[in-house]
């Protein structure tokens, strides 16, 4: 069994391969990870990074924050804090203050918390139709954290916490909701839970008459932070037998993988998690965001997908990296998104071609940039919603003025003089 060490902010000076930074480029962790939340373990620094080449390497730059991460003020501001060994007290102000100016809820999240018999169920969010996100308190957290995440506050910010305790409100919440066909357990990670947990939920699922349940998914990013948990965890073979004890009554276990990189499923332990998981009958989709500095380029993402195709896993969404935390780093505009997009689609076989985007999950749905197209001599985003709060808006192709620099949908206007979006109305409405 793989012993599990994590790393953060108070001991990562222990990690071995720290030798080969300087002593500044350890303090510039130090001030970022004090602001952005920092964490690691032993499988991410021993078997993806590649430390002769770390800061390049994508894997760092994911894991280990960086100093461009934060602008220039709050960089020196908190460095100066602490070579200055300030109070906690006065440290943490000035952290709060920080974080709050880094959108820590984008896309209105809160507004999808919806509320029952009047409660607020405050560990789900319903937003589309026939999916809602389960939010189980003990997968809150993650085996690893992404700096881009846009999950950060919850690890950060106690107050933004989504998370519940017991499974008999899920069950409650579903069954007023019969056109409820999808649960997904999310996070944080739900796959750090024991699967003592997991256990306690599905069953309780199972048991629970929901003849409208099919699926049952699990947002996760454990494949490629920690797929011992597929493997030789203590209890990987007993949420294995979970897994296809589900199947055989007849609700389908979706694993929705987060693979950022090709370079994450290079290892013996995930190709041997992948085929227990497909052993076990689970299926499992990809997703990620694209993102500068880790994978904007379309060779990564073809390669990306084929690699994936040959494992077994069905290439599902690209997204565009959310307006939070250290965005700024990230960042890649909506065109260039785009261009990789179809650039990495254009060099895949058509087995490949079951992804999806690349899309903005933004508060009114999930929008794709569908391409830049020119119509009576104006130059347009043509734009399609892949989900959107009102089920009939999917499928609509509608256009905003080409704007170049933009990275969101909040930059975007709409085109031919229009002053308003098709949905913005009704979108204004739902809202109020
Ligand atoms: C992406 C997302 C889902 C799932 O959407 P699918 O297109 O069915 O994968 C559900 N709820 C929210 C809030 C989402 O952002
Ligand atoms: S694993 Fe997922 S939830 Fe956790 S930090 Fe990364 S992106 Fe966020």
């Amino acid at each position: 069994m793989m012993k599990y060490r994590s790393f953060s902010l108070h001991n990562f000076r222990q990690i071995p391969q720290m030798e080969f930074l300087t002593e500044e480029q350890k303090f510039n962790i130090e001030v970022v990870g004090t602001v952005l939340p920092f964490k690691t373990n032993n499988y991410v620094v021993d078997e993806l990074i590649d430390w002769e080449n770390f800061e390049k390497d994508p894997f760092f730059i994911l894991n280990f924050p960086q100093k461009e991460m934060l602008d220039e003020a709050s960089f020196s501001k908190i460095a100066n804090l602490l070579k200055n060994n300030v109070p906690k007290k006065e440290l943490q102000n000035e952290v709060k203050k920080i974080r709050l100016k880094l959108n820590p809820n984008p896309a209105g999240q809160e507004s999808n918390v919806p509320v029952l018999n009047g409660k607020k169920l405050t560990g789900i969010q319903h937003k589309y139709r026939e999916t809602m996100l389960f939010f189980p308190s003990q997968g809150q957290t993650c085996h690893a954290y992404c700096t881009f995440c846009f999950r950060w506050p919850q690890f950060a910010l106690n107050e933004f916490k989504f998370a519940m305790k017991e499974a008999d409100t899920l069950i409650e919440y579903l069954k007023a909701n019969p056109h409820i066909t999808d649960v997904l357990f999310t996070g944080g990670d739900p796959a750090i839970m024991k699967t003592r947990f997991f256990e306690s939920y599905f069953n309780a699922l199972a048991d629970a008459d929901l003849p409208n349940l099919k699926n049952i998914r699990i947002g996760t990013k454990a494949l490629a932070y920690w797929p011992y948990r597929f493997t030789t965890d203590e209890d990987a073979g007993d949420l294995l037998r979970l897994f296809e004890k589900m199947k055989r009554k007849g609700i389908n276990i979706a694993l929705m993988a987060h693979f950022n990189h090709p370079d994450e499923l290079k290892t013996d332990a995930v190709k041997e998690a992948v085929k227990n998981l497909l052993a076990a009958g689970v299926q499992i989709r990809s997703q990620s965001p694209v993102m500068k500095n880790i994978n904007a380029h379309p060779d990564i993402w073809a390669r990306n997908w084929r690699e994936q195709v040959k494992l077994g896993i069905i290439p599902y969404y690209m997204f565009i990296a959310r307006d939070t935390g250290a965005q700024d780093y990230f960042a890649v505009t909506l065109q260039q998104c785009w261009q990789i997009f179809r650039n990495a689609y254009n060099q895949v076989s058509g087995i490949c071609r079951t992804v999806k985007g690349p899309s903005m999950s933004c508060s009114p749905g999930k929008v794709q940039v569908v391409g830049v197209s020119e119509i009576n001599g104006e130059k347009v985003f043509v734009l399609n919603f892949l989900q959107g709060r009102d089920p009939s808006w999917v499928g609509q192709p509608f256009f905003a003025k080409y704007n170049p620099d933009a990275i969101w949908i909040d930059d975007l206007e709409p085109a031919f003089g229009e002053s308003n979006f098709f949905f913005e109305e009704e979108y204004y409405e739902m809202l109020a």
